[in-house]
């Protein structure tokens, strides 16, 4: 049996992790999970999956936990950042689904490596902001990381043949498939009427707050550039992004003998998410089969970067490096709040972002506390600007 440990198992991609775990009891083990703060759902969760310990990272919402699980489920409640980090370092634990969204699922992550783990990474944005750092904990320690992000899931399957060694040589290019969010096919000029509920609708996937929104600026398809340049050690340039409404592609590699693989299937997380936790096999899925007749059109677009200036901002960033993209992730994380809590306009994100990028003179980061360091510098700005 796989032991699993899930953080962030009450948002859309735990989940459905659980979904995929309850079909296939006889191989997965739930031994932990977490959450932030959702403890109706850990309370309904502890009582199917029956886990030993469950982090609750808001402590007063632990304490509540507590109280609410009987006692003869013998399940340890345990709160805040340290008990997040208890959970991945667990001695018994294979796997773990890093499947919280944000800059706080970084310690866990960096630790989660230090524990040599498997670890299914959900979240983008630890890459962003520490890509270089993770890449050298990665190596140092022999931790294999297994993208879930459903593009770099694409890429990774495609690149399963490759020997790793020549990964790089023989790679011209990645492709990473965008749906184009919301407003696709909103004109320029009616982009400041976008409001808190337009830009919360997903064309074909239903996510947290955070990264739908993303997906509206299409910064998720920025941050996901950054991500794919991390996971893949390619060349900045030879990262492309296309605009795929029907999101059948998931993402392609084009190689240097100019033959292209794409991975398809239904838009749906079941399949990058069963994969990460059935790697190197494959399990059996409920998904029908695929029906060509039905989704018998595929269209391919340019992405708009005066539209969506978020995706511009994010290709400069890695552009430059540096410090650049942890800044503009973190600067972006806050502005996505401020925009949630109708403080600010959608249009606003980007025109803030860009703003403060261009007052942030980039540095090296050597280590965790650089990097903490520039989230905080980003977050201040983020807040007042
Ligand atoms: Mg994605």
């Amino acid at each position: 049996m796989k032991k699993i440990a899930i953080l962030g198992s009450t948002g859309s991609i735990g989940t459905s992790t659980l979904k995929i775990i309850k079909q296939n009891q006889k191989i997965y083990d739930v031994v932990a999970i977490a959450a932030n703060s959702n403890i109706d759902e850990l309370e309904k969760q502890a009582n199917i999956f029956k886990p030993k310990i469950i982090a609750v990272f808001n402590e007063k919402k632990a304490n509540d936990l507590k109280k609410r699980l009987s006692s003869h489920l013998k399940i340890k409640v345990i709160s805040s950042l340290d008990g997040l980090i208890e959970i991945v370092t667990l001695d018994e634990i294979d796997f773990v689904m890093m499947a919280i969204q944000g800059s706080i699922a970084l310690k866990p992550t960096i630790e989660a490596i230090k524990a040599k783990k498997v670890i299914g990474l959900a979240n983008k944005e630890v890459l962003v902001a520490a890509g270089d750092l993770i890449n050298k904990l990665k190596k140092e320690h022999r931790a294999c990381i297994i993208p879930v992000d459903s593009e770099h899931s694409a890429i990774f399957q495609c690149l399963k043949n490759e020997n790793e060694n020549e990964n790089l040589k023989n790679i011209k290019r990645l492709i990473l498939t965008a749906s184009g969010g919301p407003f696709l096919n909103v004109e320029e000029k009616k982009l400041k009427n976008i409001s808190l509920k337009d830009a919360l609708t997903h064309p074909n996937f239903s996510m947290g707050a955070k990264i739908t929104v993303d997906s509206s600026t299409m910064m998720n398809k920025g941050l996901e550039i950054i991500e794919a340049y991390h996971l893949f050690d390619v060349k900045k340039e030879d990262i492309d992004v296309i605009v795929h409404p029907e999101q059948i592609i998931h993402s392609m590699v084009e190689f240097q003998d100019s033959s292209i693989l794409a991975q398809m299937s239904e838009p749906t997380m079941d399949i990058p998410i069963s994969y990460a936790l059935s790697y190197p096999k494959r399990e059996k899925s409920m998904i029908q089969k695929f029906d060509f007749i039905k989704n018998n059109k595929f269209t391919f677009y340019e992405p708009d970067l005066n539209k969506f200036l978020c995706l511009k901002l994010a290709k400069e960033s890695l552009k430059i490096s540096k410090s650049m993209p942890c800044f503009m992730n973190m600067a972006n994380e806050v502005l996505v709040k401020r925009f949630l809590k109708n403080e600010i306009s959608w249009l606003d994100i980007s025109k803030k972002l860009e703003k403060l990028m261009s007052f942030h003179s980039p540095k090296n980061m050597l280590d965790l506390k650089d990097i903490l360091d520039v989230e905080e510098e980003a977050s201040k700005k983020a807040i007042t600007t």
